[in-house]
């Protein structure tokens, strides 16, 4: 049996036929950039996310970026980050010309802990950017209210969470704007890239929508400094359809997280996720833990099973970010993160044959290394 980490056959299969109707429907409609479509996904996202508005563009990198500006990050400024995220997180913040402030997460949940946070506040400090890591929501009620003591706007990464809830309340709708991304492979993705800004603030709306769109709201006109950030037609076309079906896929998710969990729990060898008692986790990932982690991925790539690991190196050991002066040691929880994590495969349509398999290969590995 061979498994790849991620797989599109499933889902793809499925649409296929809403596929090539709505492409034929954008190449006769002759409406390529900023149409119906977008409109249409964004009145319909702003539903699911249960937010005022939504604001398409180009990836999530540019909706962070542009959630990051609108909510009034400058040079000079700094911005609280957790230390182990995707680089994307830190870009965004480096973009807006602030500092990235590196918070440790929290051990069992991999999110940014909300009880370090204070302490990495100065007077320069302008937002907290937490990320809902792999699916589940970060503790965003202990974040608001560190936020709100200090008047600080928080702005959430939402890249690997559509769908996810802190106390019944859904990420990418707590902080003043908040970005999200569909590539491909995130939970909700498109054919290609594409993005968008979630707020409850329509006058955030309205600026970044002129942002996106060379900082004009008249053709020919200028009000500022703006850029080509725009969401696709086509892409929107295309979200709009599996829009219709992630809460479904999110449930299958869970189900294979599940799945995963029954088969693996008595293992003492490995950690799995674990998700807070307030928060609801939408496996974008399924990450275990185990100080063995290149031997086993070795081991299951040998039995055809393909997994990843995220992420092999913390932001502040990236090169790119030398020049801030970290180091090996700098934050060890991450750095512990980097050298144990594995994540694996996990997506609809995924059977219990498939996971009993990989669960199986995973108890043959530690039989014979411990
Ligand atoms: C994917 C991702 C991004 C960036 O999204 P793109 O669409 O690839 O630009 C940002 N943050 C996190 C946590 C991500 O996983």
């Amino acid at each position: 049996m061979t498994i790849p980490f991620l797989s599109f056959d499933v889902t793809n299969s499925l649409i296929e036929q809403e596929v090539f109707q709505c492409f034929a429907q954008f190449f006769r409609s002759k409406q390529y950039i900023l149409g119906s479509k977008l409109q249409e996904f964004e009145r319909s996202y702003s539903a699911y996310n249960e937010v005022a508005s939504t604001v398409g563009v180009s990836n999530g990198l540019d909706a962070l970026f542009l959630s990051m500006k609108i909510a009034g990050v400058e040079q000079g400024d700094e911005v609280i980050v957790p230390s182990n995220t995707y680089i994307a997180t830190v870009l965004a913040v480096t973009y807006t010309g602030a500092t990235p402030v590196f918070v440790e997460p929290d051990i069992l949940t991999y999110n940014i802990d909300p009880t370090k946070i204070e302490a990495a506040i100065t007077a320069k400090t302008k937002a907290i950017m937490p990320v809902h890591l792999y699916g589940q929501s970060c503790a965003m009620s202990d974040i608001m209210m560190v936020a709100e003591k200090y008047g600080l706007a928080v702005v959430e990464d939402n890249a690997q969470a559509h769908g996810a809830r802190w106390k019944g309340q859904l990420t990418g709708s707590w902080g003043i704007a908040n970005g999200t991304s569909f590539y491909p492979g995130k939970n909700l993705g498109a054919f290609g890239d594409a993005g968008a800004i979630t707020t409850n603030d329509a006058s955030l709306a309205a600026r970044a929508k002129v942002l996106r769109n060379y900082g004009s709201q008249q053709k020919y006109y200028n009000e500022e400094i703006g850029f080509n950030m725009r969401m696709d037609e086509l892409q929107a076309g295309m979200l709009l359809i599996k829009l219709k079906y992630i809460s479904d896929w999110t449930r299958q998710r869970n189900q294979i997280a599940l799945w995963y969990s029954e088969m693996l729990h008595t293992l003492a060898d490995i950690q799995l996720p674990y998700t807070h008692e307030h928060a609801t986790h939408v496996y974008h990932l399924f990450v275990i833990r185990t100080p063995k982690r290149d031997a086993l991925q070795q081991f299951l790539s040998a039995k055809g099973i393909g997994t990843m690991i995220h992420y092999p190196v913390p932001p502040h050991l990236q090169n790119a970010y030398h020049f801030l002066g970290y180091q090996k040691g700098s934050f060890p929880i991450a750095e512990k993160l980097a050298s144990t994590s594995l994540s694996l495969p996990i997506w609809p349509g995924m059977t219990k044959e498939q996971v009993d398999f990989i669960a199986n290969q995973i108890r043959t590995f530690f039989k014979q290394n411990d």
